[in-house]
């Protein structure tokens, strides 16, 4: 996929000493958030973001909104300046179909996958977040509820990152995602899966939950920092 802008956007804060506040897992009105990408990237952009990943529920039936997405995404970087990245979060598909649903979300330009963990919150079918654990074109593993070593061991082998959510439904297993995760030595990334704008986080806001999720401030240094450096630079080598 070539998007010259967004290259020249991720080039911009990975040169940055200290990189401002990220958020890549958001919902908008394409699936069922409540703003147009456009206005959310506006508004992403007072709260402070210098990243933004809108990642909007996909399936088979509805995989034809990336390329709107998209568009946005190239509207806001180009003239905002924020780093603005089109995904998707592969949410509620059946396990044997999960790998299916990804592979055509890349085709369609998503530069995020993000896989609807097995929240406790919902009847997530079980075995979604092994598969999602096992395919390294997942980047992310969202709020994936009482996680097991087993699925923390895969996110490590296939790089797929462990999200500690702010979602209010969802947050509730932080305090073991980081235990087992930590355990295996996963990298953390900490995300919003906001739907509305009063979901939004700032940079304090994020580390907040980190640190109620019992990491050390040297642990939210590392997810802040390092980790979400090192997540622009894998979205950076698909452009
Ligand atoms: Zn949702
Ligand atoms: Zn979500």
């Amino acid at each position: 996929m070539k998007m010259p802008l967004l290259k020249e956007a991720i080039e911009k804060l990975l040169a940055q000493e200290k990189i401002g506040r990220c958020d890549f897992h958001t919902h908008s009105f394409l699936s069922d958030g409540v703003l147009l990408p456009i206005e959310q990237l506006r508004r992403a952009l007072i709260v402070g973001h210098v990243g933004y990943g809108i990642t909007d529920h996909v399936s088979l039936s509805n995989i034809d909104i990336i390329p709107k997405l998209i568009e946005d995404c190239k509207l806001a970087t180009k003239h905002w300046g924020i780093l603005a990245i089109p995904g998707v979060e592969v949410t509620h598909v059946p396990v044997n179909a999960i790998e299916e649903v990804v592979e055509k979300s890349i085709e369609l330009g998503a530069l995020i996958v993000v896989i609807h963990g097995e929240t406790i919150a919902e009847p997530v079918e079980p075995g979604t977040n092994l598969k999602a654990a096992s395919i390294k074109n997942v980047d992310i593993l969202a709020h994936p509820g009482l996680i097991s070593k087993e699925v923390a061991g895969q996110c490590k082998k296939n790089e797929v990152f462990v999200e500690i959510t702010s979602n209010k439904t969802h947050r509730v297993t932080n305090g073991h995602v980081a235990k087992i995760g930590k355990e295996s030595n996963v990298k953390f990334i900490q995300n919003t899966d906001t739907h509305s704008p009063s979901d939004m986080l700032d940079y304090a806001g994020g580390e907040k939950i980190l640190l109620a999720a019992g990491f050390s401030e040297e642990e939210v240094e590392i997810i802040l920092q390092n980790n979400i450096r090192e997540f622009l630079t894998r979205i950076y080598e698909r452009l």
